[in-house]
């Protein structure tokens, strides 16, 4: 169902902006002369963006409630005589009634009216605004009202604010991601030696889950049990490890466990000598947290443009992108299926090339991932086989569509 080694290719998804990239705030101690000027009193607002792990230039994209969010404030440079740093405060009140809480911004912004980007080169570029990381307690199910509360040239004084100063945005309930991670540990019988998943592959998974999928937090849990194969491996492999892990599902659910929980196998690949071809039991029309898969799991080395410390993380989101019933947009050409009749973009992308959506990924400073945006035209969905992977928001939606419905139909009955 899967194939998704030999690839290889670019770093994965870090903007990394030229050094000429007006943006970029310099860090040496002299005033840039660039930004010398007559001091500005005013500044106009853009427009002001709320956002998850995708979203469109017109903020179509479902907002998860109890997800991390961030705002982005978008200054219009073309309001400024000259380049300035500025630094923002923002007041977000939502519709529960509780008093209006005041977030400051992640970082200054340096803004120059000598460089015009566009709003679509502005999106792709997180520094080019100023963003904000929203409390818990805004982003609960309701109405959220974000106001710019303060601008300010950064050590100085107080602008007066123009533009686009309120936006508003709704956070709608979802079920969070039940999974049961379990790592397979087999023998290589040409070398003798074990092999089992690294703690590295379960941690980058389960952040990469928390930080794409349309879901609120993951409930996980993970265990190493014997495979019930060894390498090296055959095209029989998987079809054992689903086979093993949907006994073991079957068994812990009629005791006990949360029938709504999704269990993924990972089986590593021994620094690249036993790999696994990944697979789903099944792509479920309808809801069916029975559905098993399992994944390979290894330090990528360029694989699908991923230069980090695992791939679990997408390829295991890939895996169960098919238990929750999505199937493959069939990308690159001919070396996939084109399964989902209805993927809507080009190429497998995130978005057309009209940039219309822009990924981002919050970032896990426990694993030293950082806040970045992905453009939607130089990343891919993940239920592709092609590089440089994130969520689009095709998959997004019809993924939390299928965990409301699995939520549903599946919880236990009260007692
Ligand atoms: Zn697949």
């Amino acid at each position: 169902m899967t194939s998704k080694r030999n690839k290889s290719g670019m770093a994965r998804a870090q903007i990394q902006p030229p050094e000429s990239n007006p943006y970029v705030a310099p860090s040496r101690r002299r005033l840039d002369p660039k930004l010398t000027g007559p001091a500005p009193s005013q500044v106009a607002i853009q427009a002001i963006e709320v956002c998850q792990a995708i979203q469109s230039i017109d903020g179509s994209v479902t907002l998860v409630a109890d997800k991390a969010t961030l705002v982005r404030v978008y200054i219009d440079q073309l309001t400024l005589a000259s380049g300035v740093r500025l630094a923002g405060e923002i007041k977000v009140r939502n519709s529960t009634g509780a008093p209006a809480t005041y977030v400051a911004a992640l970082a200054d912004v340096t803004v120059d009216p000598k460089a015009t980007p566009t709003r679509l080169e502005q999106r792709n570029l997180i520094q080019s605004s100023l963003n904000f990381r929203l409390p818990s307690d805004a982003t609960k199910t309701g109405k959220l009202l974000v106001e710019v509360n303060r601008i300010w040239l950064a050590g100085g004084s107080d602008l007066t604010v123009t533009g686009t100063k309120e936006a508003s945005a709704t956070f709608v309930s979802a079920p969070p991601l039940r999974l049961r991670c379990i790592g397979l540990r087999y023998r290589d019988n040409a070398t003798g030696q074990a092999h089992a998943p690294d703690a590295v592959h379960f941690a980058y998974l389960r952040s990469f889950l928390e930080r794409a999928y349309p879901v609120p937090s993951v409930e996980w849990s993970q265990i190493v049990v014997d495979a019930n194969f060894i390498a090296p491996f055959n095209d029989q492999t998987v079809l054992k490890a689903n086979a093993q892990i949907a006994a073991i599902r079957s068994s812990e659910v009629n005791n006990g466990m949360d029938p709504r929980t999704h269990y993924l196998a990972l089986v590593d690949d021994a620094r690249g000598k036993n790999f696994m071809r990944g697979r789903a039991m099944g792509i479920p029309a309808a809801a069916a947290p029975d559905t098993v898969a399992s994944s390979p799991c290894g330090v990528p080395n360029g694989f699908a443009g991923d230069n980090d410390l695992s791939y679990s993380d997408w390829y295991g989101a890939h895996e169960l992108g098919h238990t929750f019933g999505r199937y493959h947009p069939g990308f690159p050409r001919g070396a996939q299926d084109a399964s989902d009749k209805d993927f809507p973009y080009q190429n497998g992308q995130l978005s057309n090339d009209d940039q219309k959506f822009v990924g981002y990924d919050l970032g896990d400073s426990t694993l030293g991932i950082p806040l970045q945006a992905l453009s939607g035209t130089h990343h891919h969905d993940l239920m592709t086989y092609a590089e440089r992977q994130w969520i689009c928001a095709h998959t997004f939606e019809a993924i939390r569509s299928r965990l409301i419905e699995e939520d549903e139909q599946f919880a236990l009955p009260i007692a």
